[in-house]
């Protein structure tokens, strides 16, 4: 699964200069996130930009030090940018969202109700299922549904890196936070 090599979608016509940048902070998060990952959080990392690029939030998955299951990277930016700017409506400013794979279900649901613009996110979520066993949810044709918002996506960025990353959560034996089946 290493030698893989996705490219990268979106649902507007590729800028180049977005996906640059995009990708310098995605690989960013991914080393960083190993450092999370040894405190304790959960493998997935999401920073929120601003148009001129300054960093809003920069959250890990803390599902399991808050014992709480919307605890997700994303949920957890999106609580820390609104915090941090005193609204519920980030529509204003115009935010990026980045973040180290695919958006759940939930989050998917977060950002809609967040107005952030834009979205660039890694491991796609069919491998982050494979690898992890987690489940991502259904989430049917979401790059149109999010055009249709106005919402920017790209995906696929970086991620072999990615990937590395959570086959080493995995590998360390770190928990597979979910609900049981039984
Ligand atoms: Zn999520």
């Amino acid at each position: 699964m290493d030698k893989i090599n996705i490219e990268v979608s979106s649902n507007e016509k590729i800028d180049q200069k977005k996906l640059k940048f995009a990708q310098k902070i995605i690989i960013g998060l991914q080393q960083e996130l190993k450092d999370y990952i040894t405190d304790g959080s959960g493998p997935f990392l999401a920073a929120i930009y601003d148009s001129a690029g300054k960093l809003i939030s920069k959250e890990a998955n803390s599902v399991i030090s808050s014992a709480c299951s919307h605890n997700h990277a994303e949920m957890n930016a999106i609580r820390a940018a609104e915090n941090k700017l005193g609204t519920y409506d980030l529509s204003i400013y115009n935010l990026k969202m980045y973040v180290t794979a695919e958006p759940c279900i939930m989050c998917l649901g977060g950002i809609l109700w967040s107005g952030i613009k834009e979205i660039y996110y890694s491991v796609p979520s069919d491998l982050v299922e494979k690898i992890t066993g987690f489940d991502e949810g259904f989430k049917p044709n979401w790059f149109n549904e999010f055009k249709k918002r106005g919402i920017t996506v790209y995906g696929n960025i970086a991620v072999p890196e990615g990937i590395r990353v959570l086959k080493e959560y995995v590998k360390q034996g770190k928990t597979i936070y979910k609900p049981s089946k039984s």
